[in-house]
């Protein structure tokens, strides 16, 4: 579903993040290099209640620990989560437990996150199990249901997750993460691990799921062309930042940041993973252990001015709504 909100807390708003950091202690010899490695760097960003919001960036550069943070599946260093009104990291374990109910997520790799000794019935009832809902009948009705809406056959509900396909499994992946019937849905690199043919399918599936149930999204990907598939708006990440957020046709049609604009002008090349050619990206991603200083994108920017290696660019908002956080159109800072 499209929408033109780009930012800003309204009653749409489901999530706001406010700051959000999320740093490792560097433990051992290498905690000379630098103290922290600061994986979400402040992070301000809304997401809209029926959207679909796409985070790319490269690999390491902190898409996939911001979603974990979102849920405290990792705990927030610093920063406020909201969570439909309610700052979340104030609360404490028995008062997330409804939450955690309206909050899911559905995990990269359909091989590992599925835990082989429990049948596709038992992966999908446990959350109902866990939070007490319905009785034994009911639960078992409400897996089935899941099922079907999923793609999987009534038969596959006593089988093991080994006796599946990699989109099979993600299907299953996918009914655990509805069954409580959940608003907002992280979804973490949900078909990186899958065939090009099934991904599609999967794409598709959670389109509909999503129509169907009025779910939120928030789609974590490395690749520019599913996430301008399904997205309505997109942030791009790079080192722990949002550097770009735009409504995905202003995003793709009108790229600002040199980053993205270096990632999308590597056309066909989709993959923010593979190196692009033509404008040319310099460098690998640097480690977030010891990020550089003032703009982290300035080694490897092709525009790059004295003042980028002293002062840290803000995300500054531009006359369309589209955010950008590059000194060649404000010189605003958060220093
Ligand atoms: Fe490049 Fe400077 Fe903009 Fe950073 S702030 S993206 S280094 S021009």
């Amino acid at each position: 579903m499209a929408n033109n909100n780009l930012g800003g807390s309204s009653p749409e708003t489901l999530v706001e993040l406010h700051g959000l950091r999320k740093y490792y202690e560097v433990k051992g010899s290498l905690k000379r290099a630098g103290g922290f490695v600061k994986a979400v760097d402040g992070v301000d960003l809304d997401i809209i209640r029926g959207e679909t919001l796409g985070l790319v960036g490269e690999s390491g550069c902190g898409k996939s620990t911001l979603g974990r943070a979102i849920l405290r599946l990792e705990e927030p260093t610093a920063g406020a989560v909201t969570f439909d009104g309610t700052d979340i990291l104030g609360l404490g374990r028995k008062e997330m437990i409804p939450l955690r109910a309206r909050m899911q997520i559905i995990f990269q790799d359909p091989y590992s996150s599925l835990n082989p000794r429990q049948t596709v019935g038992q992966i999908i009832g446990e959350g109902l199990l866990i939070h007490g809902m319905g009785n034994k009948a009911e639960r078992l009705d409400r897996v089935r249901y899941l099922m079907d809406k999923v793609g999987l056959r009534p038969g596959h509900i006593r089988r093991y997750p080994h006796e599946f396909s990699g989109g099979q499994r993600q299907r299953i992946g996918v009914a655990r993460a509805l069954a409580l019937q959940p608003e907002l849905i992280i979804c973490d690199e949900p078909v990186s691990a899958l065939d090009v043919s099934i991904q599609a399918q999967v794409i598709n599936l959670l389109m509909d799921l999503q129509d169907e149930f009025n779910l939120t999204y928030l789609f974590v990907s490395h690749d520019l062309s599913v996430v301008k598939h399904i997205s309505d708006r997109v942030a791009v990440m790079y080192l722990g930042r949002i550097v770009e957020l735009a409504d995905k046709h202003e995003l793709y049609a009108n790229p600002s940041h040199p980053y993205t604009r270096i990632l999308l002008s590597a056309a066909p090349v989709a993959d923010v993973n593979v190196t692009p050619a033509r404008e040319g990206l310099k460098g690998e991603l640097p480690t977030p252990l010891n990020s550089p200083a003032g703009c982290h994108f300035h080694p490897r920017c092709p525009d790059a001015m004295e003042k980028c290696s002293q002062k840290t660019p803000a995300l500054s908002t531009l006359e369309n709504g589209h955010k950008v956080r590059c000194f060649l159109y404000s010189d605003e800072t958060i220093d």
